[in-house]
């Protein structure tokens, strides 16, 4: 006998009879066997004692229990259903050489109680199995949540200053060896602590957090927002030069002006400052590039704040207005 091959088993005795003399050729014992396994397992109480072994039995599959068994012949279930095939596989053989009808009923037997055993454990495995992929999938969507989580500002809903640092890595690394290049904002709202001072910490909040929708819609898709922590946002534009870079932060810039919040009595304006820095021309490590946008951002606020100023340049102070409220330019705190 070849390879060992799937075994299927019925439990139909009707079936079963009309099958055997087709599917037993001539085997003077068979027909015998399965007789006296029928009237020992008695045919009327659900799972009969038939046992019907076949070789090649693509035809086989209309009970269930056939089927499972297929199945796991197919995926071979943690290596069960060939130890099984094998060792029926053997028991056949020495049935094709025995003429003793006492020795091929034992054989018979033994079978049917190797196969239900086998039904059982496979169906247990197979219950633990899909209790396992069930809870695996449970946990991946938690993972999945935690990991979203930890990457999202709660305020304002964009990604956080962990997230943004991962990114500019990953972003340097794909640039690295290529001809990519990128503008990295950094953007800070002017005089904010006095902003709180006079309306509160809860309508700075809802600065903090219209203004991250602000910047989220004047930018394209593939660019990243972020908040860096406290009032300081930092924008990456891929593929943009400085020249580009400033006037995308102009555009921000501007819209930000255009927002009015709501004050005691009349609406209040916000305005934000922004230094800006690019990959490759400011360095090619995260640290540097941020600290040539730290810098222009301090000299933005130093010359008059609500404006652009790109790295390496030296922006003219702007007049003092006789309203304003003068604050010099503290890069403290949060920065
Ligand atoms: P500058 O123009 O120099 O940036 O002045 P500034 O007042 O904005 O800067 P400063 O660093 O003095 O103050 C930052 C303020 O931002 C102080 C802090 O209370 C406020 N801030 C930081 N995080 C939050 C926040 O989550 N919610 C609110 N409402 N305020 C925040
Ligand atoms: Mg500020
Ligand atoms: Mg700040």
């Amino acid at each position: 006998m070849g390879s060992p091959q799937p075994l299927c088993v019925d439990f139909d005795p009707r079936w079963a009879r009309g099958q055997i003399p087709g599917s037993l050729g001539e085997h003077l014992y068979r027909e015998h066997v399965l007789d006296q396994a029928l009237d020992q397992q008695g045919a009327g109480d659900g799972m009969k004692g038939v046992i019907l072994v076949r070789f090649g039995c693509a035809e086989y599959q209309h009970d269930p229990v056939t089927h499972i068994l297929v199945h796991h012949a197919l995926v071979d279930f943690a290596g069960m259903t060939s130890l099984l095939n094998e060792s029926i596989s053997k028991q056949i053989d020495r049935l094709a050489e025995t003429k003793k009808p006492s020795e091929v009923l034992a054989a018979a037997t033994s079978i049917l109680a190797e196969t239900r055993e086998f039904v059982t454990s496979t169906r247990q495995l197979e219950a633990d199995f899909t209790t396992s992929a069930e809870e695996m999938n449970k946990l991946k969507k938690e993972l999945s949540n935690a990991k979203r989580e930890a990457a999202i500002d709660s305020l304002t809903g964009l990604f956080n200053r962990r997230a943004f640092d991962r990114r500019l890595d990953e972003l340097l690394e794909a640039a690295d060896g290529l001809e990519g290049n990128f503008c990295l904002l950094l953007l800070d709202i002017d005089l904010f602590k006095e902003y709180n001072d006079t309306y509160g910490h809860l309508a700075g909040d809802e600065v903090l957090s219209r203004l991250a929708s602000v910047f989220k819609k004047s930018v394209r898709s593939c660019d990243y927002v972020a908040r860096y922590g406290g009032e300081e946002f930092i924008l990456v534009l891929p593929e943009i030069g400085p020249h580009d870079g400033v006037k995308a932060a102009e555009r921000i810039r501007k819209k930000v002006v255009k927002e009015k919040f709501a004050g005691d009595g009349e609406p209040i304006k916000v305005t934000v400052s922004v230094g800006i820095a690019s990959y490759p021309k400011d360095g090619d490590d995260p640290q540097a590039i941020i600290r040539h946008a730290d810098t222009a951002l301090y000299k933005a606020k130093e010359t008059g704040r609500n404006r652009v100023v790109l790295a390496g340049e030296t922006p003219k102070k702007k007049r003092k207005k006789s309203k304003s409220k003068g604050k010099a330019a503290t890069r403290g705190g949060s920065k």
